[in-house]
């Protein structure tokens, strides 16, 4: 049977496509692609041709059996969505827990993924990290998620668009307070910036700046404050303490 090739493509700058997954790209029978016109683009650039499928949320689950037919017969297929690493706020899920529910070989190529490049230059811890994918589109439930992350000490993580980031940073501001909050704007592309500051100072930025206001964001933000080690190590030493006497 064939093999399922998830591959992770450019998030902007196509040269962060690697070897491997041009060369896969070029080999498989059919490649399941999020909008197979957008990535048509992306093999003509690579000089490939090959067919393609549409894959996206609305008609996952009815190609699961399409897919599943064609690696049956032997065929290698390839996953790809718009940009960056397949199933990452990007479809794929369904199929590929079907798939392997199945006992189909499921083989991830990685790659370009914007939550993995932002985090990498931060600056903010990244020992422990929690993505949370888009925030609700609507202020009130926004809130109220931020609301239930309060008292996380992981690093958030979110993708969010640049309709809504001022809405965000502002929701950030009244719920979060003073936290330190880092944009990554426009990963790998030309006019790639890092913003880092408090949520109200990253808002005055773009009031005064609507540029950067422009284009696809992780925004990032510190977590609750972590005990710190010295009032870990006393924590630890009590419990030892009374372990012993006991
Ligand atoms: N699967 C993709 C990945 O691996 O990162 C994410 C797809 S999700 C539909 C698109 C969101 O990812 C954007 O709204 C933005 O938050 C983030 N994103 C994608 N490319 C980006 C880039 N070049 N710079 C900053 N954020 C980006």
């Amino acid at each position: 049977a064939g093999s399922l090739y998830v591959v992770a493509t450019p998030i902007g700058n196509l040269d962060d496509l690697s070897p491997r997954a041009a060369r896969v790209l070029g080999e498989v029978a059919l490649i399941a692609a999020e909008d197979t016109r957008h990535s048509g683009r992306l093999l003509r650039h690579l000089g490939l041709s090959r067919p393609m499928l549409s894959l996206h949320e609305h008609n996952e689950a009815a190609r699961v059996d399409t897919l599943d037919a064609r690696l049956a017969a032997g065929e290698d297929v390839a996953l790809i969505s718009d940009a960056g690493t397949p199933l990452i706020s990007d479809p794929g899920f369904v199929l590929v827990r079907e798939l392997r529910a199945r006992g189909r070989r499921i083989v991830p190529l990685p790659g370009p993924c914007a939550l993995v490049a932002a985090l990498s230059a931060a600056g903010l811890p990244t020992d422990r990290f929690l993505f949370q994918g888009f925030l609700p589109a609507r202020g009130g439930p926004r809130r109220a998620r931020l609301e239930a992350l309060a008292a996380r000490e992981e690093t958030l993580v979110f993708y969010e668009s640049p309709h809504r980031v001022r809405d965000t940073l502002a929701d950030l501001e009244t719920v979060l307070g003073e936290r330190r909050v880092v944009l990554a704007r426009e990963l790998t592309k030309a006019f790639e910036t890092f913003l880092d500051g408090s949520a109200r100072a990253l808002l005055a930025r773009m009031q005064a700046d609507p540029d950067q206001a422009r284009g696809e964001f992780v925004v990032m933000v510190a977590g609750a404050a972590r005990r710190d080690d010295a009032e870990q190590s006393a924590v630890e030493a009590d419990a030892l303490l009374a372990a012993l006497l006991a």
